[in-house]
């Protein structure tokens, strides 16, 4: 391939998708159909522990992200698992509908899910909208803005007596002198070659 990057053009954002017992950071949202409910697809990678949630439960909340997000909200659904840590007791939310959804946000889409398709590393999940609000009539964070500025907007700071290694994709961070030879990214699942070491 060329330049795979231009699929970042693809105008993605940035939510929080919420389901009871879990949530996680993601960008590939896509109204499918119109009306008053109108289907909207949502693509979650299947290593991330919210894709099992999604598989049992049956409503799931999409909180949009904004350019002046507080970076704690990225960091804490998008680097961290609810196998580790509790997401809510993190970040403020509101029950709504049952679903946790995002205080600061620009607002939120409640939606019934349909549907659900399984792809190599993804799995689309189709939902019919039954909700919504918007908080704050502001401009949303693509994901392509956020590709380009995640180290500032993260200001991804490390330990400084201790050798660390961040993922480039996600912002993960190992420390250690080496990272292991099989050594896969626990969050987003690339491999080594895309740590950059610092320190
Ligand atoms: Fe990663």
């Amino acid at each position: 391939m060329k330049n795979k990057k231009i699929t970042r053009k693809i105008t993605q954002g940035m939510y929080v998708l919420t389901t009871k017992n879990g949530g996680c950071i993601v960008d590939a949202v896509s109204q499918i159909s119109a009306g008053d409910n109108p289907l909207i697809a949502v693509s979650v990678m299947k290593k991330n522990y919210t894709n099992e949630l999604l598989k049992d439960n049956e409503k799931f909340a999409l909180s949009v992200l904004d350019m002046d997000v507080n970076p704690e909200i990225i960091k804490t659904f998008g680097f961290n698992s609810m196998r580790d840590i509790n997401k809510f007791e993190n970040v403020e939310t509101t029950i709504v509908d049952d679903v946790n959804i995002i205080d600061n946000s620009l607002g939120y889409m409640i939606l019934e899910k349909i549907d659900s398709i399984d792809n190599d590393t993804h799995t689309l999940f189709i939902g019919r909208l039954i909700e919504a609000d918007m908080f704050e009539d502001k401009e949303p964070m693509s994901y392509g803005y956020y590709q380009e500025h995640k180290e500032e907007l993260l200001k991804v700071t490390t330990e400084k007596s201790k050798t660390a290694w961040v993922c480039t994709i996600c912002g993960y961070i190992y420390y250690g002198d080496e990272l292991p030879e099989d050594f896969t990214c626990p969050i987003c699942g690339v491999g080594r070659n895309l740590f950059k070491k610092q320190g």
